[in-house]
């Protein structure tokens, strides 16, 4: 049995009561790795403390996991060495079933975070932002397909974009859905029919980094736990059926200074105030290198179109969809208060890396002044290539070669977030590449429909 320091027995004492009382068996404790896929070892109730105090083992090679079950091996990930997966007692939620669910995060056996642990790289992200006297705030959006469970299409229902014809359709699930969040404790705050046949979306309220990307986690366990009760799987693919809409994984991010927010009731546009302009001038100067962790997967290019909302095009604007950052103005209607949503993101990414990439760029921006870039107002599609080049917006890249290059070199990158995450999403994305490379597009999606799921 474990040593538990005095200190923290009293917290896993409690929490392990409180589990017994609600019919706990088995505590489920999770990581999501470079590929953006969750992995997750459980244990019986009993060993709560261990699960928390020295962990689990894990294998280095869990960082570089890939989406076919293979593994991307790199210089410094190799057979050899173990790391510790401990779960995080403050974040456990009982699930049906008589289990529980926790973030965890992974530690070398001397106690120091993994270095490629993307849910320590956000701690340490929201730690320096509140360090500097800064508050984050980020609100999720889920979007996903439902399919059949061997993740091929469903049935050819009438479909009708954000219609209500797929809410009728699927009430019985939607319902299930919405009580087992409810359960959870998750405050769902919308759910509608999306553009693609089958595809829907939910979002969920603002809350600090850590604690809105562990419940996007939760979410999409409880998301995997409805479908499948009710015959179906949930596809998070970036492109699920190439040749239309895809799936985006938009975050909202605001940022408060002594409790007033950086987006609203300063001299600038809307009313941004000059470090809000420097966090968005961040955002959009280091996009391109970032972009590896926001839209690195092989899917992740085909889902890039313009006109697809995905927000290909590197600009801000107000309410602008077609925009990798939109802009959306405080006032009655917007009750979170103002903020950016970072439009280009997709579920391939690690959501944990994603949030810490954008905000470590949102911090270097404040940190170094940057300009407000001229927002662009309209459709970029529009403009003609030469306004374009004048507006200074371009498309990012779709493709997935150049964006993990552009990622391996960029020392911005590394910068922020060190050489060992890097390197480790640059392994499994180009392994992907690499075991794809001779797949039809169509192929290519259905083999990796359900690679996001949990
Ligand atoms: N499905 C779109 C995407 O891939 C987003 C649609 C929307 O704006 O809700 O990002
Ligand atoms: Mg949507």
């Amino acid at each position: 049995m474990t040593q538990i320091t005095s200190a923290e027995e009293p917290a896993v004492a409690r929490a392990q009561r409180e589990l017994q009382d609600a019919g706990v068996r088995t505590v489920i404790g999770t990581v999501v790795n470079a590929a953006g896929v969750t992995l997750a070892k459980s244990v019986p109730l009993a060993r709560l403390g261990a699960f928390h105090q020295s962990g689990m083992g894990a294998a280095p090679v869990w960082h570089v996991f890939t989406i076919d079950g293979g593994i991307a091996f790199t210089d410094t990930i190799t057979p050899v060495g173990d790391m510790r997966l401990k779960i995080d007692i403050a974040g456990l939620r009982v699930l049906p079933g008589g289990r529980a669910w926790g973030p965890a995060s992974l530690f070398e056996q001397d106690g120091a975070a993994s270095p490629a642990c993307a849910r320590g790289l956000l701690t340490d992200v929201e730690g320096s932002l509140n360090e500097a006297g800064y508050q984050a705030f980020v609100g999720h959006e889920l979007e996903f397909f439902l399919v059949s469970p061997d993740g091929s299409a469903l049935e050819n229902t009438p479909w009708v974009p954000y219609g209500a014809t797929g809410i009728l359709d699927r009430s019985e699930f939607l319902d299930d859905l919405l009580a087992a969040m409810n359960q959870a404790g998750i405050p769902m705050e919308q759910i509608h029919a999306e553009y693609g046949r089958n595809q829907f979306e939910f979002s969920l309220p603002p809350a600090s980094p850590v604690h809105a990307a562990d419940t996007v986690v939760f979410a999409k366990i409880i998301v995997g736990i409805v479908s499948r009760a009710h015959g179906m799987q949930a596809s998070f693919s970036p492109s699920p059926f190439p040749g239309t809409v895809g799936n985006g994984a938009h975050q909202h991010l605001s940022l408060q200074k002594n409790g007033l927010s950086l987006f609203s009731g300063g001299s600038g546009p809307h009313g941004i105030s000059a470090e809000g302009g420097a966090a968005i001038g961040g955002i959009i100067a280091g996009l391109p290198d970032i972009q590896g962790f926001l839209t690195g997967s092989v899917l992740s290019g085909s889902r890039l179109a313009p006109g697809t909302w995905s927000g290909a095009y590197l600009c801000w604007g107000l309410e602008n969809r077609e925009a990798s950052v939109r802009f959306l103005n405080e006032g009655g209607s917007n009750p979170h208060g103002a903020n950016v949503e970072v439009k280009i993101i997709d579920p391939s990414a690690n959501v944990y890396l994603a949030s810490a990439a954008i905000l470590a760029l949102a911090l270097d921006g404040i940190r170094s002044g940057r300009e407000l870039p001229a927002e662009i107002p309209g459709d970029p599609a529009r403009l003609s290539e030469d306004e374009r080049h004048r507006a200074n917006v371009r498309l990012l890249s779709d493709s997935p070669a150049a964006i993990i290059d552009t990622l391996d070199k960029s020392r911005l990158a590394r910068g922020l977030l060190g050489d060992a995450i890097v390197d480790a999403t640059v392994a499994v994305r180009r392994y992907e590449q690499r075991t794809s490379a001779d797949l039809a597009p169509d192929e290519l999606a259905e083999r990796f429909r359900l690679a996001w799921s949990i």
